[in-house]
């Protein structure tokens, strides 16, 4: 793994001790631990997963035989995670995708093998016909924060989480910001950061945003929530100096509301922060469903001054000319192409073109998912502007972001690509 380019701590990184998990809340609501179901044959690699699994709270159990895993199949449920290995000796992996369709499993599986890269990644495309939940393959050896993340993304409470949760969490202050660095490629400079919205629930720890947004994505409930975002994030921007911008993420449900833009523009006002500085994310998949009103939409919030991005950019099939009709300023090179694709020819074709198309149209581009200094310098020689991502930084808290600016720095020096 090369360097990281920064000796700051990566906050999200800190495995949380279990008693974060503990229930700790007045509400009383305990909610057993998720478990994680380790079907490997390996008794080393067993015991190293289960170690990660117990750093984050939830609790491993062994399945190291085929006995084993038909004594377990019908009580694994939806809140635990299925670690896989591949090649079980006696029987495989493949095998054991086909059991679990038959049982109607719906918990995420991760997919953990040693097997070459287009093995793993076939294994885990006939998982996802099945119609099972099939989580981003983790390589032989792996590193052990990327799968405590994944443990802890994943392995939900038991309760589920209802549309109720979340408005009782908004009311109750219970939704916090981290901010997620940007910098510029060329200079290396910090040029902004993205507000992504965690829970912190008294009871159940931090919960992540793929477990609630979804769930609330098309209720009215998105609009409050955005609102909430928004003021954490113009709050941090006002401590930080003007060259910093931020930006959120904002769902259609909001986008369609005539009022959005000039309550944006009236928190903006309140925190004395510029339009300028704030982006508005949506995503391609989102204003591609219906891409002429979006670029009304688009276009009220550009003439109030605000910067538009087209978040994930690449999965959401834009027409050239739906997109040279978008007034976007900005377009997100998503995630999957960008963090595969040192390993993956077809993502790397995918996020090159992205890079070309939006220079083409003036846009600005922006890198996420960057996760190690290889894929940062080969977008920088694409003429890429802008990165966001793990190797640069994790989502921090907000309050650590002004500190965080101010060493990356003095790290810092200017560098050019040839
Ligand atoms: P997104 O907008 O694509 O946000 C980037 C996600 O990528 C974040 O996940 C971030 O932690 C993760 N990420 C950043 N760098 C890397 C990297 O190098 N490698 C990998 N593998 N991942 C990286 P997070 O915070 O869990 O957010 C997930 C999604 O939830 C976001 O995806 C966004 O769609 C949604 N979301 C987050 N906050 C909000 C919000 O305030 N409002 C709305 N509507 N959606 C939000
Ligand atoms: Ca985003
Ligand atoms: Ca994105």
């Amino acid at each position: 793994m090369p360097e990281p380019l920064t000796n700051v701590v990566p906050f999200e990184t800190a495995v949380p001790s279990p008693a974060a998990f503990s229930p700790i809340g007045a509400r009383g609501l305990s909610a057993p631990p998720s478990r994680v179901f380790i079907i490997d044959d390996d008794e080393a690699i067993v015991a190293l997963v289960g170690s990660i699994a117990e750093r984050v709270g939830c609790a491993p159990v062994p399945v190291t035989s085929l006995a084993r895993l038909n004594e377990v199949m019908d009580d694994i449920d939806p809140a635990d995670v299925v670690v896989l290995d591949l090649n079980l000796g006696a029987f495989d992996g493949v095998s054991v995708l086909r059991r679990f369709q038959q049982h109607s499993c719906k918990s995420p599986i991760l997919v953990v093998s040693g097997c070459e890269q287009r093995v793993r990644a076939s294994a885990v495309q006939f998982g996802r016909q099945l119609g099972l939940d099939m989580l981003s393959p983790i390589a032989k050896p792996f590193d052990p924060a990327a799968m405590a993340d994944t443990f802890r993304r994943h392995a939900s409470a038991r309760a589920a989480i209802t549309v109720a949760d979340v408005e009782h969490a908004i009311e109750n202050d219970e939704l916090t910001v981290h901010m997620q660095p940007i910098v510029d490629i060329k200079t290396r400079r910090a040029s902004g950061a993205e507000a992504l919205v965690r829970w912190q629930h008294p009871v159940r720890g931090m919960i992540y945003p793929d477990k609630f947004i979804p769930l609330v994505e098309r209720h009215p409930l998105m609009l409050p929530l955005t609102l909430t975002v928004a003021h954490q994030a113009f709050a941090t921007a006002a401590g930080l100096p003007d060259s910093i911008s931020v930006a959120i993420n904002v769902p259609p449900i909001c986008l369609g509301d005539a009022e959005f833009p000039d309550l944006l523009m009236s928190i903006a006002t309140k925190h004395r922060i510029s339009s300028a500085r704030i982006t508005v994310e949506i995503t391609e998949t989102a204003a591609m469903a219906d891409p002429t009103f979006t670029a009304v939409q688009v276009t009220r919030l550009r003439i109030k001054g605000f910067e538009v991005s087209l978040d994930d950019f690449g999965t959401g099939y834009a027409s050239l000319t739906e997109l040279h009709r978008m007034p976007v300023s900005v377009i997100k090179v998503d995630r999957s192409f960008v963090s595969r694709l040192l390993r993956d020819e077809e993502a790397k074709a995918i996020a090159r073109m992205t890079v070309h198309l939006g220079r083409s149209l003036g846009l600005k581009v922006v890198a996420e998912g960057v996760e190690d200094r290889e894929t940062l310098e080969l977008l920088g020689s694409w003429g890429c502007d802008e990165a966001q991502g793990y190797h640069i930084a994790r989502p921090m808290p907000a309050e650590a972001l002004a500190g965080w600016i101010a060493a990356w720095k003095e790290n810092q020096p200017a560098h050019t690509f040839g």
